[in-house]
């Protein structure tokens, strides 16, 4: 061992203000410590783990793959990630995929690409993008200055250039803010960090005529609200109104790591070899994983499902958050990606249903996030509508 002073810091950088648990393993909607706690999981390592935890079709999937093969690189062709590909565009939009590792990246390769489609067009001057008030992109140089959050830019040097923030909701200062300079237009359809925001669809259609009439890219960021999380495949197909460019992760890989950029033909032009890459992006592990989290999500009714029992933990929170106006305000949200905004400060609701065994995730505007795994049963929708009502109870008194 090096000598050395002693160091206070943990091995683990203290860059999380974590709770205090340590889980052991997982089964579908649960959790569970070492000693053997189980926690009802309605945060789903924030809207990842949207098939619930060990999940038998996605474990048989990583097992098969993991004897075959792990990794090749992008040198060569990868199957499994063409294949996944294939099943992202029949399914959405787009005509085409690049595969990363996370959410930021995938919005790294959204924000290159807008600008590369520019340049490619003669037009290297438009490389600025338009990102909205409370938004969230991730933590890279690039997406902290998407974001705007000085909360996220400080101490970091000056914010990467190319980014200009408007209000959200505001056709007339969308529109003024646009120049000979501006690249494409970035929206998450509901803001998850921001504090569960669902952007309102005439909204999603104003951005695309704006953008229609001025020759930019419309770019979603749906990491967090995309892959069945709001009862559609991908929350804009509520607005019914697409983009050319979009940012998905999360939920794609069940926990695998994957993300992945899916653009129409138009918007990806300028993306030809050697302009953009990633080691570890689409390997065989993440790609299997990730074809199996479509081969459960594609599979006939299994969205209709979805809806169904989000409109029911919809109307059970509605009705116990009414008695308790202390402690929560309203809940807002689209699908299983529910915002409940407290009177109470979220940290002590979010204690007090951790005491209760539900776990939850905190959002921006003091809102507490119920992310549940999509494959929930009536019985757990009721088990943390009774802990939202017995949190209530106890911190009214
Ligand atoms: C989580 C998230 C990101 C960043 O994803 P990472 O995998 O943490 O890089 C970006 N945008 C949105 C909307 C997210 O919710």
């Amino acid at each position: 061992m090096r000598t050395r002073e002693v160091a206070v810091i943990t091995p683990v950088m203290p860059t999380y203000a974590r709770v205090d648990l340590v889980f052991a393993r997982g089964e579908g909607p649960y959790l569970f410590t070492e000693d053997g706690d189980r926690y009802l999981d309605f945060g789903c390592g924030i809207a990842v783990t949207s098939l619930g935890h060990a999940h038998p079709h996605l474990v048989a999937a990583l097992q098969d793959q993991a004897g075959l093969l792990w990794h090749t690189s992008n040198l060569y062709r990868i199957s499994g990630q063409e294949r996944l590909a294939e099943r992202l565009v029949a399914s959405t939009f787009a005509d085409t995929v690049f595969f990363g590792n996370s959410g930021a990246e995938a919005m790294e390769c959204a924000i290159k690409m807008a600008r590369r489609y520019h340049y490619h067009n003669d037009h290297p001057e438009r490389f600025r993008t338009i990102t909205f008030g409370g938004a969230f992109h991730g933590r890279t140089l690039a997406t902290i200055a998407a974001g705007g959050q000085a909360k996220h830019l400080e101490g970091f040097g000056p914010a990467a250039d190319g980014f200009d923030q408007v209000p959200l909701h505001d056709s007339n200062d969308l529109r003024a803010a646009i120049t000979g300079e501006t690249a494409a237009i970035l929206i998450e359809p509901v803001q998850g960090e921001g504090g569960i925001v669902p952007v309102d669809p005439q909204f999603l259609k104003a951005i695309r005529a704006a953008a229609d009439e001025f020759g930019l890219l419309v770019i979603y960021d749906e990491i967090q609200t995309g892959v069945g999380r709001t009862g559609k495949l991908f929350a804009h197909e509520w607005a019914g109104v697409a983009p050319d460019i979009m940012g998905v992760a999360k939920a794609l890989g069940g926990g695998m790591p994957i993300g992945a950029c899916l653009a129409t033909e138009k918007a990806a032009v300028g993306m030809v070899a050697g302009t953009h890459g990633s080691t570890f992006g689409g390997n065989p592990l993440s790609t299997a994983v990730g074809n199996a989290v479509l081969d459960v999500m594609l599979a006939d009714g299994f969205m209709d499902g979805v809806e169904k029992k989000a409109r029911r933990l919809v109307a059970e929170i509605e009705s116990v958050i009414s008695l308790h106006s202390g402690v929560y305000d309203h809940v807002r949200g689209l699908g299983m990606m529910q915002g409940i905004k407290c009177a109470a400060p979220v940290g002590d609701v979010l204690a007090g249903m951790a005491r209760h065994h539900v776990l939850a995730v905190p959002a921006g505007d003091n809102v507490m996030r119920f992310l549940p795994p999509l494959i929930i049963e009536d019985e757990q929708i009721d088990e943390a509508v009774a802990a939202l009502d017995a949190v209530g109870s106890e911190l009214s008194s």
